[in-house]
């Protein structure tokens, strides 16, 4: 296969902290001879596992984006025992225009793995990763949240996998990693995903939802932060104390019962928050016509028993939207407490 176009200024062999860029050659009215320029931090001491750290996969993201450069600006050599591979801003042309996708190409980076080294922008940024990226690292965190479409509650996650050992180590990373929740997922759509590029090489893969909206705040930063740091010490590539994980709630999402999507166009009333306990049939959301008034609105109600783990952000709504996820909480030794906003609601 063709080399990749993407050349990084920094070399990932040499000990000590490197800031560079992955230079990827963009030719356009603007720059003839340009590149995209992809922040990067490598921080190498000695031999050691490598871990691979990714914010901005979607670019209206930010816990990651934050988290990742202070790591980048304070991470020292003599913390590290290994590799640590800091990417901020993955798809950095979607990031820098605060967009999930890249306004170049219209590429959605996590659905275009493997990539193509001949294809679009953002083809090629996935090829990178693909062939060169993962196959350094062994331990693999890429940080997600709902962007400006969805919200989540703040939780790891990682997928079903055919090798259970396997399993076994992502599940052990995901809990080290100590979200509030930790997720069992489900993909509706897994395919062309950095997450299954992942998985299928081997890798120790976690990934989060952290919240959302496209913004991140005081909380969820604070989440990401704690968050990376006991993932890289429980890879073994930093130095630190491993401590009991906080208290995680285990979630599920089993089926695509999870999923409520909307069937109609319209302006959203959310009748539950994230967070919540609901039963199957419970009212969740209605739905309003925006074209007249006086027309009866569309009742939206859970598809199972479960948490409401994540639901759709802004307040209008289109059909094909995800509305809603409730996730299941099933195995949980202790369920958290019921919200206040359990009682019935009027209608
Ligand atoms: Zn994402």
């Amino acid at each position: 296969m063709q080399n990749s176009p993407i050349h990084p200024t920094v070399d990932f062999s040499l000990d000590g902290v490197q800031h560079g860029f992955l230079r990827l050659p963009h030719s356009r009215d603007d720059s003839a001879w340009g590149a995209i320029m992809i922040p990067i931090t490598v921080v190498r001491h000695g031999p050691g596992p490598t871990a691979l750290l990714t914010g901005g996969n979607h670019g209206d993201e930010y816990e990651g984006p934050v988290a990742l450069v202070k790591l980048a600006r304070n991470l020292k050599m003599d913390q590290v025992r290994g590799c640590v591979i800091i990417i901020p801003f993955l798809n950095y042309p979607a990031f820098v225009a605060a967009r999930r996708t890249s306004p170049i190409d219209s590429g959605n980076l996590n659905r275009l793995f493997p990539g193509n080294p001949e294809g679009t922008v953002t083809e090629k940024i996935a090829d990178y990763v693909q062939r060169h990226l993962l196959p350094m690292a062994d331990y693999v965190l890429d940080l997600h949240s709902g962007g400006k479409t969805l919200d989540f509650l703040p939780f790891a996650a990682i997928h079903l996998l055919d090798d259970k050992v396997q399993q076994a180590a992502c599940e052990a990373a995901m809990r080290a990693f100590g979200a509030p929740y930790s997720m069992k997922i489900l993909e509706l759509d897994s395919v062309g995903m950095l997450d299954t590029a992942a998985e299928h090489m081997g890798k120790v893969f976690v990934s989060t939802e952290l919240g959302g909206g496209g913004t991140a705040t005081r909380d969820s930063i604070a989440i990401a932060d704690a968050g990376i740091r006991r993932f890289l010490i429980h890879a073994g590539v930093c130095r630190g104390r491993k401590t009991v994980p906080p208290q995680t709630t285990l979630l599920d999402m089993p089926d695509g019962a999870c999923y409520t999507l909307c069937e109609h166009d319209g302006l959203l009333e959310m009748v539950r928050n994230l967070g919540d306990i609901v039963q199957q049939g419970e009212l969740i959301a209605r739905v309003y016509d925006i074209s007249r008034t006086g027309v009866p609105e569309k009742r939206y109600h859970a598809g199972r028993d479960g948490i409401l783990a994540a639901r759709h952000f802004p307040g209008l709504i289109k059909s094909g939207d995800t509305l809603a996820v409730i996730a299941s909480m099933a195995d949980n030794p202790q369920q958290p407490q019921e919200s206040d906003s359990l009682k019935p609601l009027a209608p």
